[in-house]
């Protein structure tokens, strides 16, 4: 076989197919793009679901590409596999071709022959190929891709294997398209099994040893699977293949594991170049070396796709592996972060296909970077945690880590349970393993329960889908002529084609009725690229009457199939049919109202970038009428002066009045030209790019389907109302302009003077006016702090006066003003300080109730006073009760006119106590 580098792999394959019509995509992101029930792009055919499911219609009938994946579950278990087998990788690449309904087995096994052996040079000798034969005896034998293999191309037959529904058959679920497969498999030649010294083994095609690799799968999407698991023949049939790209390049390069091409070395070369290890070091740590190497390419290509770190889905699966890479990193010696040197050779690999990644790599390496310095300050308090659970154990015989507390570790400190059990047996510590399984287990249950899919019913999915069919069969869809006629028009007149009530077609509608209506053509825009729907009305007007027949107020727009919108809202007056003429007219000072928020978005991130520099990239955007909210990517809160420098400059922006233009490109041209796309969204091969300035030489260009104004003038003005985080890295803007900007201000200003108004000022002197009020009134209260405390003097004063004598014991009880029992307790105990010796009782009405507070010094409880008896008669006067110790206690009553009488009964309560300790 011709020897050729992982590059030059993908490129012969995409020119290959270029050759044969096919048109070139790009991949889609990792994340999938409109399919909630993804967690990552994990095959070739995710973004072309909807076609295979006739959701959607081939833009092309023949394309071909090199497609990002992602096969991780978020399970550990699943990662333990990586850098141990040869082959098992969290990222890969999947070269595929595909055709809708176009060509079909005879080409597709034609061409696989050609570009492997004559492109490829891979010798026929070593090639074998399968066919479908069903193990289960239900479904025919793949006779048709058998007889192609054996007229098309010039394989020995003998090679052409028959294999079951394992190895041969692919669904894409339960239900929904399937057919049979043909796969090509390489012989290696015997030295590579490595099961030769198991008794008995026979090296095979699909066996269990390293001899020969499948590396191309052509499925022929040839049935459609029903309910009953019924197959019956698709109308259109498919083809969609999947080459892997790691097993070519492997084979070209005759290297025994893929980690040893060329697609991984120059990654282990810079680790090892930075850990200044020897050739015989890197063999001996050649798990570790092929974990970062797997690891930084899935992490570079994450974030490149807009996945930020975090505790939930994608996002917890970015952190685990970086920080699971981050870990071997550390065992094979790295003291530092060293990922993002990792991911700048990943970008200097890939980023001249995957273009992307140059285009976002600051923003890739400073997401890296943080996550790793963040980890490595909790792996420190981790190590802290786990040995505080090891010494705590050290007295136990034969003690074992509890599985709960190793999955803390790895919950919290995000510690994965070979690194516990690692640090652990060096202290002569096992592990509970199967506690630790246990609370995983749990945890992922509750993860199962919590995760929602928001998809359409399949009923109702039906219903739009077989509506959208029936439409577009009989032509009551307006023609296609203008590409986004909500773009040219703000009123149309039109048909009413369809009417839907409670999920139900209808032909009709009345008066107070909420419906779904479809027109034949729209000027409406539904909601997309974060652009809400417009609103308003679509009405009948007949000759001759001012007033329409009827009316429906449009809400809300919505798509639940592509291509079928439904204008949703309230019949508001007469009733409709289908088929009757109708004016769409769209909200028009609503839609400016949100054109102004579009185009000011466009220019907030065009100043963002200019002013916080090109590591921000747009990761989410609001656009309604009343405000506009932009989520970009950036580390720090920003500065009051960043805020005005912003805020500012989008101003300029709109003064300098720019003019806007649409213009069509093919993806690659627009992005060539420096226009910027955004994050989780799915292109076509031709965009609409929207430039804000003179077209040579745009102020801001981007990806774009919105609406926007003409001239940036006619925005008005722009104001920033506030600025916080949403994440780890992540900032947000809200932002108003023209009408909502202007009423912001208006009513500031209205503030304003008001407020002047009222201070007898200038607007322009409030400021000053309000500090010279806010010292006015610190002084005050100064006097008045001043004041209360020398009152407070005085009324101690007076009741150090009323101390009284009774049989040598000093007693002082008497009503005093307090607002609670605190200030009570705190009167108290500044008297006793003063007294010495003494029994007080205080009292006082708080909240209209009556509370007594009563202190007795120690030198008197000796002598049989206690301030918990004491209390406690004084109490009952009032109809209360209480208790404390026998130094200070406290009472609280009902009847607060009887106050001044129980007071009075001190002396004698505390002469009949000391009585009684006479006595006893
Ligand atoms: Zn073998
Ligand atoms: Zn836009």
């Amino acid at each position: 076989m011709k020897k050729m580098t992982g590059a030059q792999v993908r490129q012969s394959f995409l020119d290959f197919f270029a050759g044969k019509d096919h048109v070139i995509v790009p991949s889609a992101p990792l994340v999938p793009v409109g399919d909630q029930t993804l967690l990552l792009t994990n095959a070739g055919m995710n973004q072309f679901k909807n076609i295979f499911l006739s959701r959607e219609e081939p833009r092309h009938p023949r394309v071909a590409d090199a497609q990002k994946c992602m096969r991780v579950s978020g399970h550990l278990n699943d990662l333990e596999e990586v850098g141990r087998s040869p082959y098992h990788h969290t990222f890969f690449e999947m070269m595929g071709n595909w055709s809708f309904g176009d060509y079909y087995k005879k080409e597709v096994i034609t061409w696989a022959w050609e570009l492997v052996t004559q492109v490829w040079g891979m010798e026929k000798g070593r090639l074998w190929a399968t066919i479908f034969e069903d193990d289960e005896g239900d479904l025919p034998t793949d006779e048709e891709a058998r007889g192609h293999w054996v007229s098309e191309t010039d394989i020995d037959p003998k090679r052409i294997l028959p294999f079951g529904r394992e190895d041969n058959f692919w669904s894409m679920g339960a239900t929904g398209p399937c057919g049979p497969c043909s796969e090509i498999h390489y012989d290696r030649g015997p030295e590579y099994c490595d099961k030769q010294d198991v008794p008995g083994h026979v090296c095979s095609v699909n066996g269990d040893c390293a001899r020969y690799l499948e590396f191309w799968n052509l499925v022929f999407i040839q049935y459609n699977r029903d309910e009953e698991g019924v197959l019956t023949e698709l109308p259109a049939k498919h083809i969609d293949t999947g080459l892997g790209l790691e097993r070519v390049a492997l084979l070209a390069q005759g290297v025994r594991a893929t980690y040893d091409s060329d697609l991984f070395t120059p990654i282990m070369d810079r680790v090892q170049e930075m850990l200044g290890h020897d050739g015989q070091t890197v063999r001996d740590q050649n798990v570790p070396y092929r974990v970062i190497a797997d690891h930084g390419r899935a992490v570079t290509f994450l974030v490149g796709d807009g996945v930020i770190p975090g505790n939930e889905g994608r996002n917890y699966v970015l952190r685990m592996i970086l920080r699971r890479a981050a870990r071997f990193g550390r065992k094979l010696g790295f003291a530092e972060p060293f990922l993002g040197e990792v991911a700048e050779v990943v970008i200097d690999a890939y980023g001249g296909h995957y273009e992307d990644l140059r285009r976002r790599r600051e923003f890739i390496l400073n997401v890296i970077r943080q996550e790793e310095e963040r980890f490595q300050r909790t792996l420190d308090v981790g190590l802290a945690l786990l040995d505080e659970i090891m010494t705590n154990l050290e007295s136990e015989e034969g003690a074992v880590i509890q599985g709960a507390d190793a999955f803390r570790l790895y919950d919290t400190f995000g510690f994965p349970l070979d690194l516990t059990r690692d640090v652990a047996s060096e202290r002569g510590f096992a592990v509970d393993e199967s506690g630790f399984q246990a609370a995983l287990e749990e945890q992922r249950q509750r993860g199962r329960e919590s995760q929602q899919f928001a998809t359409v019913d399949a009923e109702d999915f039906e219903l739009y889908a077989r509506l959208l069919e029936d439409l577009k069969g009989s032509g009551r869809l307006g023609p296609d002529g203008v590409e986004h006629p909500y773009d040219a028009y703000v009123e149309l007149e039109t048909v009413v084609v369809a009417i839907l009530r409670d999920g139900q077609l209808v032909s009709q509608a009345s008066e107070g009725d909420e419906v779904g209506i479809v027109l034949a053509a729209t000027p409406f825009y539904v909601e997309s690229g974060g652009q809400v729907s417009d609103g308003g009305l679509l009405a009948r007007y007949e000759k001759g009457k001012d007033a329409p027949c009827w009316e429906v107020e449009v809400k809300t727009m919505r798509a639940p199939v592509p291509g079928l919108l439904l204008h949703e809202g309230l019949v508001s007056r007469g009733g409709l049919r289908v088929e009757e003429p109708v004016w769409a007219m769209v909200d028009a000072a609503r839609r400016m109202d949100i054109a102004r928020n579009h185009t000011a978005t466009h220019l907030l991130h065009s100043e963002l970038r200019y002013i916080l520099g090109e590591h921000v990239q747009q990761a989410g955007s609001l656009v309604a009428p009343d405000r506009l909210r932009f989520d970009f990517t950036h580390g720090a809160m920003l500065t009051q002066d960043e805020m005005d420098a912003v805020e500012q400059s989008v101003n300029d922006a709109i003064l300098a009045n720019y003019p806007l233009a649409a213009e069509h490109a093919s993806y690659q041209d627009a992005i060539a030209a420096g226009a910027m796309a955004l994050f989780g969204e799915k292109y076509e091969d031709e965009v609409r790019v929207i430039k804000i300035g003179v077209p040579e030489e745009p102020f801001s260009q981007e990806l774009c389907g919105g609406t926007h104004v003409h001239q940036t003038g006619e925005i008005g003005l722009f104001r920033i109302v506030s600025e916080g985080s949403v994440g780890a890295g992540v900032r947000r803007i809200e932002a108003v302009t023209g009408r909502a900007a202007q009423q912001l201000v208006q009513q500031r200003l209205g503030v304003l003077d008001a407020a002047s108004t009222h201070l007898g000022t200038q607007p322009e002197e409030v400021d000053r006016a309000v500090l010279r009020l806010l010292g006015d009134l610190h002084h005050r209260q100064k006097e008045i702090s001043d004041l209360r405390r020398e009152l407070a003097r005085l009324e101690y004063e007076k009741l150090l006066r009323q101390v009284q004598e009774v049989d040598g014991v000093n007693v002082l009880a008497a009503r005093v003003h307090a607002a609670d029992v605190e200030t009570l307790r705190e009167m108290t105990d500044w008297l006793r300080t003063q007294l010495g010796s003494v029994v007080i009782v205080l009292g006082a009405v708080i909240g209209e109730k009556p509370s007594f507070v009563a202190a007795i010094t120690p030198d008197l409880v000796d002598r049989g006073l206690k301030a918990g008896s004491v209390i406690k008669r004084v109490a009952r006067v009032v109809g209360g009760g209480g208790g404390g110790r026998p130094t200070l206690a406290q009472a609280g009553g009902r009847d607060p006119r009887r106050l001044d009488e129980a007071l009075a009964l001190v002396p004698k309560v505390v002469r009949d106590l000391m009585g009684g300790s006479r006595d006893s």
